[in-house]
């Protein structure tokens, strides 16, 4: 066994061997610029560049005219939010969004702010998920998007996509959702879905970093938006800048096994986080799963620890790469904005790890991950009045600790 166990695959996935073994003729052997249209090098680029704009679409439900390249999910949510707000100055400057999206969507929502749009941030219900009559509720004569996480980086909460797509398709309002984690690990069909624009991203589907795609609807409705990159128009005018051939070979690859692999890959996860969170919880009390347990992504688990101190648990569980929730948003220790937002208290979310398993993690591994993280929080617990507290019978909320 590899220490430390890798059970960060929300951040990032490692390459599968078969998307590098797909890409790699195109780094030295077949080098030709997509768009060179005079010699047969250009022809490979252009045909290899085909060839995964299908295998995209097919995973997601789309045409292949739809995909959009881009460096990854970050740069499509750039696009797809800056850039509708440009191509449809008169329909008004309302965007609908949430409070527990990715950084990338709170962020760019933030600059249109400052812009003269107005962006409604709903509240998720604890689990971390949003609601058709919330949507509903908040939709407006000037709306001109809807933009919401289908499935949570953070605590795996899964959206009713479907049905808010069918409330925007009905009420006229463009709908785009962040598929980052959804892509691959759940169903996803741009025309079942009712969705306008989506982005996925290689390295969260076991491909290259640095690659990933927006998917912009083409019918019913046909949408448009402003480059926000200017220079020979590539991807139909949408964003320019020469392929990068190889990663968008890796991303098609990275697809296509996600399509073939869809069913033993969704049941190895759920095996293996199940198998995880049965252990954790035969042998702790006051352990919490953050998200919704109905609707969650199959290979995910967030958990806060009661009465540990989350530095500590960190600390105590070092053969394990995993995030806390506290260490999320770079150097800081906020409290993850996610977790916030579902109301849970600062101390639980400052104890809360993400676990999450991989196409390659292994049942040895989940056993020792879980016996590690068990083992700590004992031994946290055994030096921790408030645990000692607690097993007393003894109401924590209700000590007047000002002494009087
Ligand atoms: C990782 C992630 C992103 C950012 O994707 P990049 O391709 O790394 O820019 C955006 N949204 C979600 C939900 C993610 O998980």
């Amino acid at each position: 066994m590899k220490l430390p166990i890798y059970l960060d695959f929300q951040a990032t996935n490692p390459v599968d061997q078969r998307v590098l073994d797909s890409m790699l003729p195109y780094f030295k052997e077949h080098y030709g610029n997509a768009a060179s249209r005079s010699h047969a090098y250009g022809w490979a680029g252009e045909e290899a560049v085909t060839k995964a704009r299908k295998q995209i679409a097919k995973l997601i439900g789309a045409t292949p005219k739809e995909i959009i390249f881009t460096s990854g999910s970050t740069e499509a949510i750039n696009l797809v939010l800056k850039g509708a707000v440009e191509m449809y100055p008169t329909r008004g400057k309302h965007i609908i969004t949430s409070l527990v999206e990715h950084k990338a969507v709170l962020d760019v929502c933030k600059h249109l702010e400052k812009e003269g749009c107005e962006v409604t941030y709903l509240k998720p219900d604890k689990t971390g998920r949003v609601s058709v009559e919330q949507v509903r509720d908040a939709i407006r004569e000037d709306t001109l998007m809807v933009a919401l996480l289908w499935a949570s980086n953070e605590i795996g909460t899964i959206n009713p996509i479907r049905e808010i797509g069918a409330l925007c398709h009905e009420r006229k309002v463009l709908f785009f959702t962040d598929g980052t984690q959804a892509v691959g690990k759940i169903p996803v069909d741009v025309e079942k879905d009712n969705i306008d624009l989506m982005c996925l991203s290689g390295h969260k589907i076991y491909g290259p970093k640095g690659i990933g795609c927006l998917y912009v609807r083409r019918k019913n409705p046909r949408v448009r938006l402003s480059a926000q990159m200017d220079g020979g128009g590539h991807e139909r005018g949408m964003r320019s800048g020469t392929l990068n051939v190889p990663g968008i070979v890796g991303l098609g690859e990275a697809c296509e096994i996600c399509r073939i692999d869809f069913e033993k890959d969704l049941e190895h996860g759920r095996a293996l986080r199940d198998r995880f969170e049965k252990q954790i919880f035969d042998k702790l009390e006051y352990v919490y799963i953050n998200g919704n347990k109905e609707h969650r992504l199959p290979h995910a688990s967030n958990i806060s620890f009661a009465y540990v101190e989350g530095e500590s648990l960190i600390m105590g569980i070092k053969d394990l790469a995993v995030s806390s929730g506290s260490a999320c948003t770079s150097a800081s220790l906020e409290p993850s904005h996610v977790l916030r937002a579902c109301d849970v208290g600062d101390e639980l979310a400052h104890s809360s790890i993400r676990f999450s398993f991989g196409r390659e993690t292994t049942e040895e591994e989940v056993d020792f991950a879980a016996n590690q993280v068990i083992e700590a929080v004992e031994r946290l617990r055994e030096l921790s009045p408030l645990y000692e507290m607690a097993q007393e019978g003894i109401d924590i909320s209700s000590i007047d600790w000002s002494g009087h």
